[in-house]
């Protein structure tokens, strides 16, 4: 079976197309600056081919369309006929408190999918398009949607409330929702594999490090904990945005600064976190980098990053009353020796030892980087579309 799997954005559409047979991809690629005059198709062959095209494309239908005509082309293409796609998944921000799981999308789901815009606003509606747009081209091919809030939504309600009055939860859903979903379930289910053990026996706390930044607490394969919140601000440091904060802060800052709600947006999810700190860059490696010169604020954000880590991994391992592994993923998690050396140091008591050699190696392929002792510290690269992948062919083999 043949299966597209989509990610769109307010500007790009990543996609990728998999056999799951054999669970290959063929092809994958973005289509970048959507709606900007010249835009960009970056398109990747299994057999190594690629090629970057640039044209006008005004809309995520234009966007799709484009990449369906490279992925049928003769001389770029991996597929003849739009037939041989058997199904769409499409990556889905908020599912809300409606969404448990991913779901075949049909005129109830778009409508459900709707009402949580007001929960991401900036996520739902370019998803929202994507599923359009294939409607329009892939006519009767079955779609389904996978959501990032999903795998979080078995949280204990002492987990995910927060201390408000009860009826704003009510009246307004504020409550924790949790993200990066699908990357925390593929790598804890990954980590079971590396473990040998089910994963229904096992206390895991996995780190997804990369622009955004969120640890989930994951017991017995459920999800009873995570960083992000009601939206992917709170919790961690991140790339830009400030991650915990005290809400009276913010509205102090409103005040004295004479902002207002666009503006404070903007502050703590475009100017702050890594950025914000070191004034000269959201990109881990330029601050390792910065550090290693002296820039006492790209040190200072760095600290600031590591000590969140290692806070979490502490407090997600009292919650779950121990811990059997820790998994780091995402741009810095599988690439930063450092960042792991330090979000684990002085956690010995709890039974956590990087091995410096293996912690240090440049593998990119999922590992262990500890010594092998009662916790063990494993690198795992994510995979989301292969999770949408799946689930795509799950649930449309059922149909
Ligand atoms: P992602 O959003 O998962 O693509 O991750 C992006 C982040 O990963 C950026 O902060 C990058 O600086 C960081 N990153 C990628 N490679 C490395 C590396 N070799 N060392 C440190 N950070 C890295």
């Amino acid at each position: 079976m043949i299966i597209l799997v989509l990610n769109s954005g307010s500007s790009s559409v990543k996609y990728r197309l998999f056999n799951m047979d054999g669970e290959r991809c063929l092809a994958w690629g973005v289509v970048e600056r959507i709606g900007s005059r010249g835009a960009i198709l970056k398109h990747n062959r299994e057999d190594g081919h690629q090629i970057k095209l640039a044209g006008d494309i005004s809309d995520h239908t234009k966007a799709i369309e484009y990449v369906l005509t490279i992925l049928l082309s003769p001389n770029h293409g991996v597929i003849k006929d739009r037939s041989q796609i058997d199904a769409v998944g499409h990556r889905v921000v908020h599912g809300g408190e409606e969404f448990t799981e991913s779901v075949v999308i049909d005129k109830v789901v778009m409508h459900q999918i709707h009402d949580c815009i007001e929960l991401a606003p900036l996520h739902n509606p370019h998803n929202i398009k994507g599923i359009t747009a294939c409607r329009a081209l892939l006519k009767d091919v079955p779609q389904v949607a996978v959501f990032d809030t999903a795998f979080h939504q078995q949280m204990p309600d002492y987990s995910y409330m927060y201390g408000l009055p009860y009826i704003l939860y009510k009246r307004y859903s504020v409550r924790r929702f949790g993200f990066h979903g699908t990357s925390h379930r593929y790598v804890s289910d990954r980590a079971a594999s590396m473990l040998g053990k089910p994963i229904e026996e096992l206390k895991l706390i996995t780190c997804h490090l990369g622009n955004g930044c969120s640890t989930a607490a994951v017991s017995c394969g459920i999800s009873i904990d995570t960083t992000m919140g009601f939206t992917p601000t709170e919790g961690l440091l991140m790339g830009t945005r400030t991650g915990d904060i005290d809400p009276a802060a913010l509205l102090y800052i409103m005040s004295r600064e004479e902002i207002g709600v666009g503006e404070a947006n903007s502050l703590i999810n475009k100017h702050s976190g890594l950025q914000g700190i070191s004034g000269i860059s959201n990109d881990m490696r330029e601050l390792e980098e910065a550090t290693a010169k002296g820039n006492e604020r790209a040190e200072l954000a760095v600290n600031m990053f590591v000590y969140r880590v290692k806070k979490y991994i502490g407090a997600y391992a009292a919650a779950m009353g121990g811990v059997d592994g820790i998994v780091f993923t995402g741009g810095i998690g599988e690439n930063s020796s450092e960042v792991r050396k330090r979000s684990l140091s002085g956690l010995e008591f709890i039974g956590i030892e990087l091995a410096p050699e293996l912690n240090n190696s440049d593998d990119s392929e999922e590992r262990f980087v500890d010594k092998g002792g009662r916790v063990r510290v494993m690198v795992i690269p994510t995979n989301e579309e292969l999770v949408i992948a799946r689930d795509t062919l799950e649930l449309v083999t059922g149909m």
